[in-house]
């Protein structure tokens, strides 16, 4: 995630469908219907894919409640009660991936009943255990029906949660969607009722055969996972286009109608993606959504499959281009590429990790090395970003007293979701990105980059696999770098020293205010060329 203008230039049917055999009509990993591209799965591990026609699933269903005053969203979920069970457990998540802060989304449900799916006038006993939590005695009851309801809800620092607009309805998942303790890896369905000549967009792949607004995940972390967005027909503009397999959608809503050309963002779209693709050589995902809130709240959201993005309606496309390209290098970084608490999700207990500073920071060292790449930044541009976020730093007193790994490890107690005691693991983040980079590329006379670090991890921690442990950032730094550089990540990481800018800017003939130095090496000047140059191509491996 992001905010907004952080640094100088960035500026549910009530019939029953949840039983055995629903699965046949889905296709939970790959749905292959038109207009509903399929998804891979999300965090699950492949023993928990169950034959297909033999599952039962946990079934949402919202109802947007548009003309009531206020306006509400229905939510009603159908569940199985597990076999030899006699209660169940729900819960609403405290906190939202990418958005390192408590949110208790439990506190804004209202009008929670629990009911026998059979019998839909008995309803079952429930209590509440702690303020996340619904504990349902369902007796004998085998299918049960909850339904709650849900009021406008505030934003969470990067994306707004519940918003429901007179003509619009903006849906975070963790907001909305209550899960089964205990089953979180269930497949789930989707279905929304939506008012007359309204329609929806969302990453999950559609249910042609129930259709409507019916849709599939393979679990509850994707459908979380999965932003909503409901509108009337004409209050939203969508843009399409195509890179390899991967079939992109760029969502416009909000005040959309306030952009002057729609038009002028698809290219700087597929110059990102180009760049970033570059990187990891393919798509993990077969569709990708930008959704993008015009003059909306908040900055932006790094999801599964899609990002939300607070864009102003006057934005420069290009000047904007950094900015996107840190929640489109997301898919990979902390999507994928990610420490083991953050997927599959505990989402009452805080994840503690100390490598925010590389899940953020190094994603934003990425954001501005791909649009640079890309083409979509000049070379003095690129140069004077560094050298502003050098001068940032340097003026930082906090970097004397906090490291990455404690900025990143206390996030919590901050509450601001940008570090701990005055350092944002995203300003350190990144320089330990430039810093990385550089000296790899010194080290290996130019044969290896961050790059190649960042296709390690994914190779070693994409899902299924677990993420990565807290040491495994060095572990593959030290692979691709072909020498022990333990003592100078733990510097870069873990401990207050300087940043070493003047040894790394000078691998790539570059003074502290880089410029380049009077005499440079044959090897400095392909360092620094295939550092800075658009479209330098990344070191062959
Ligand atoms: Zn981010």
């Amino acid at each position: 995630m992001k905010v907004q203008n952080r640094s100088p230039h960035k500026s549910i049917t009530h019939k029953l469908i949840l039983f055995t055999g629903m699965l046949l009509v889905t296709g939970v990993s790959t749905s292959g219907t038109p207009g509903a591209i399929g998804m891979k799965a999300g965090y699950q591990t492949p023993n928990a894919e169950v034959p297909a026609g033999q599952t039962p699933v946990i079934a949402y269903r919202l109802m947007p409640l548009i003309a009531a005053n206020p306006r509400q969203l229905q939510v009603t979920m159908h569940f199985s009660v597990p076999a030899g069970e006699t209660h169940a457990a729900l819960q609403m998540p405290a906190w939202s991936p990418g958005d390192y802060h408590l949110q208790y989304h439990a506190r804004y449900v209202r009008n929670f009943h629990a009911r026998d799916s059979a019998n839909t006038q008995h309803e079952l006993d429930v209590t509440q255990p702690d303020p996340n939590t619904w504990d349902i005695n369902t007796g004998s009851a085998h299918d049960v029906t909850v339904t709650y309801t849900l009021q406008e809800t505030p934003p969470g620092f990067f994306s707004e949660n519940v918003q429901l607009r007179s003509s619009q309805i903006f849906l975070n998942g963790t907001a909305v969607y209550m899960y089964l303790v205990g089953h979180k890896e269930m497949p789930v369905t989707l279905q929304i009722d939506l008012p007359n000549r309204w329609l929806s967009e969302t990453p999950l792949p559609m249910q042609k055969a129930v259709g409507g607004a019916a849709y599939t995940a393979p679990d509850y972390d994707t459908l979380a996972d999965s932003p909503v967005v409901i509108a009337a027909q004409g209050a939203v503009t969508t843009r399409e286009f195509t890179l390899g397999k991967t079939a992109f959608r760029a969502v416009y809503f909000g005040q959309q109608d306030k952009i002057r050309d729609v038009d002028a963002y698809t290219p700087v779209l597929k110059k990102i993606a180009q760049a970033e693709i570059g990187i990891f050589g393919t798509m993990p995902t077969e569709r990708y959504d930008f959704l993008f809130d015009v003059d909306g709240r908040g900055g932006g959201l790094e999801h599964l499959n899609c990002c939300r993005i607070a864009l102003p309606s006057g934005a420069v496309p290009e000047r904007y281009a950094p900015f996107i390209a840190h929640e489109f290098f997301h898919l990979w970084n902390v999507k994928r590429i990610r420490p083991q608490v953050l997927g599959p999700f505990d989402y009452i207990e805080p994840p503690r990790t100390r490598n925010l500073w590389f899940a953020e920071g190094v994603t934003e060292y990425y954001a501005h090395i791909a649009t640079r790449r890309a083409g979509l930044t000049s070379a003095s541009a690129f140069l004077t970003h560094w050298r502003r976020a050098i001068a940032a730093m340097q003026q930082n007193l906090a970097r004397f007293k906090v490291t990455a790994d404690q900025s990143s490890l206390k996030v919590w107690e901050s509450g601001d979701s940008q570090g701990f005691g005055g350092l944002s693991y995203y300003d350190k983040g990144e320089l330990i990105g430039l810093c990385l980079d550089l000296k790899i590329r010194a080290v290996t006379d130019n044969r290896r980059s961050l790059d190649d670090v960042m296709r390690l991890l994914w190779q070693r921690t994409a899902p299924p696999k677990p993420g990565y442990g807290e040491d495994d950032i060095r572990a593959a730094v030290n692979k691709i770098a072909g020498a022990d550089l333990s003592a100078f990540y733990d510097s870069l990481a873990r401990s207050s020293d300087e940043l070493p800018y003047s040894e790394c800017l000078a691998y790539a003939g570059l003074d502290d205010n880089l410029r380049l130095l009077p005499t440079i090496s044959a090897g400095q000047q392909t360092l620094y060329t295939l550092w800075s140059t658009a479209s330098a191509a990344a070191p062959k491996r």
